[in-house]
């Protein structure tokens, strides 16, 4: 039985599995930069199946999310944010505890000069004083039951702090090898209180959901791996680590994770996320795109296209495509962005004649529909991304470029067209 959860989704939809075993010291890195479709692998010890690249493409998110189009899936997923909806409570599969704990998880070197092996694709569920939440969370592995989680102020921070300030470490249940639309859920970020497993919930048209064997926090049905355990009032060093931007994340001062115990179902699978690749620009960036999509379609006419560009980590830099009315919409859409997406940093707004996936076609945009001194936004000193390091202490400027021509511009601004069939003339 495989329904709901990654396996059942790989199961639908299509997988490659890989022969033999991967070794956790960095072959599952080469697998996984190496192919862009799903993978089902072993790492080697590891006593559960694996899944990887699940959500690497475009086209697997829209599957995921059952959309037939990104503004579908981008409606999809906002209206999921607003109207929740309740977990069916199911029993309990047989678990069976790993023998070498977050080992087992598996956690796998990635790159070198990182601080340890990692959990990438870790979804912490938390609930504290009625108020639930999941979010993802890198886990460095310092021993068989304990973790250094890199946790950014937000959601899973504000519990901890909560806890942390009555005098009690968090209780927390770790699950890996889940339904993607579970993933992109965790990684939206309705407000604190709506729990990111109901909306997963809403886009899926009902998610089961048992109860942790410790905590009795909801686990999604389907689940490969459930750890639980406590995210504690111990700090230490977590990183370096290689960050969606493909470079090393400073160490920081992190809470530590101990562990009661790590739980497999052998009929799942868990997963693992390559930092840095595709599948991370996409689980990080497609739930801000929906964001920048609903920010940007209140202030102009329609909104054509959005991304968030795979070479920025699907974070940094927006692409935007739209339909203007005026020849103010550009710079609206711009500052419409920046409120959508706080952590971006470059903006290129374009005409819907612009294909926003070819980098060189917005090139082209730029060099012969933009002027500096008419066309460029630049805003000083804003709140930008932990992620950019040549943004000290998280202060950056951020840059929007209206790349559009004007409305009134003339047949000089179009592109040139070829009349085909013509490329082989007869001669006698
Ligand atoms: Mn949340």
């Amino acid at each position: 039985m495989a329904e709901g959860g990654l396996r059942g989704f790989l199961e639908d939809h299509g997988y490659k599995r890989v022969d033999g075993e991967v070794d956790p010291e960095y072959g599952v890195t080469e697998i996984l930069a190496s192919g862009d479709g799903p993978l089902l692998f072993r790492v080697k010890r590891a006593p559960v199946e694996c899944g990887g690249n699940i959500v690497s493409s475009r086209h697997a998110v829209l599957k995921a999310l059952n959309a037939s189009s990104e503004p579908e899936a981008y409606e999809k997923l906002l209206k999921a944010m607003s109207n929740p909806l309740p977990l069916k409570v199911s029993g309990a599969p047989r678990l069976k505890e790993a023998p070498r704990g977050l080992y087992d998880a598996p956690a796998v070197r990635f790159y070198e000069g990182e601080g340890g092996p990692y959990l990438t694709a870790s979804i912490f569920i938390a609930c504290w004083r009625g108020v639930c939440n999941a979010s993802i969370h890198r886990v460095m592995v310092v021993g068989e039951r304990e973790g250094r989680v890199r946790v950014v102020p937000r959601h899973l921070w504000r519990l901890y702090r909560e806890a942390v300030g009555e005098g009690s470490d968090l209780p927390v249940t770790v699950v890996l090898g889940v339904h993607p639309a579970v993933l992109l859920a965790s990684a939206s970020s309705p407000r604190l209180g709506v729990f990111e497993l109901e909306v997963a919930s809403a886009l899926l048209g009902g998610l089961d959901a048992f109860e942790s064997p410790l905590h009795g926090n909801p686990v999604p049905s389907g689940a490969g791996v459930v750890i639980e355990g406590w995210l504690t009032r111990e700090t230490a060093p977590e990183g370096p680590f290689v960050d969606a931007t493909g470079t090393l994340d400073v160490v920081r001062e992190q809470p530590v994770l101990k562990v009661e115990g790590v739980y497999y179902d052998p009929d799942q699978a868990s997963h693992v996320i390559l930092p840095a690749g595709r599948e991370h620009a996409m689980l990080m960036g497609f739930p801000r795109e929906a964001q920048i999509w609903a920010a940007v379609s209140q202030v102009v006419p329609r909104v054509h296209a959005v991304r968030l560009t795979p070479a920025s980590g699907g974070w940094l830099h927006a692409i935007i495509a739209i339909e203007k009315n005026h020849d103010g919409d550009a710079k609206n859409a711009i500052m419409a962005a920046f409120a959508g997406h706080p952590s971006l940093k470059h903006v290129v707004v374009v005409d819907p004649d612009i294909d926003v996936d070819d980098p060189g076609d917005v090139e082209w945009a730029i060099a012969t529909r933009f002027q500096a001194d008419r066309d460029l936004v630049i805003v000083r000193n804003a709140r930008g991304s932990t992620l950019d390091p040549s943004a000290p202490h998280g202060l950056t400027a951020k840059v929007g470029l209206d790349a559009t021509k004007p409305l009134e511009g003339g047949v000089e601004y179009e592109k040139a067209t070829r009349i085909p069939g013509r490329g082989f003339v007869k001669v006698r």
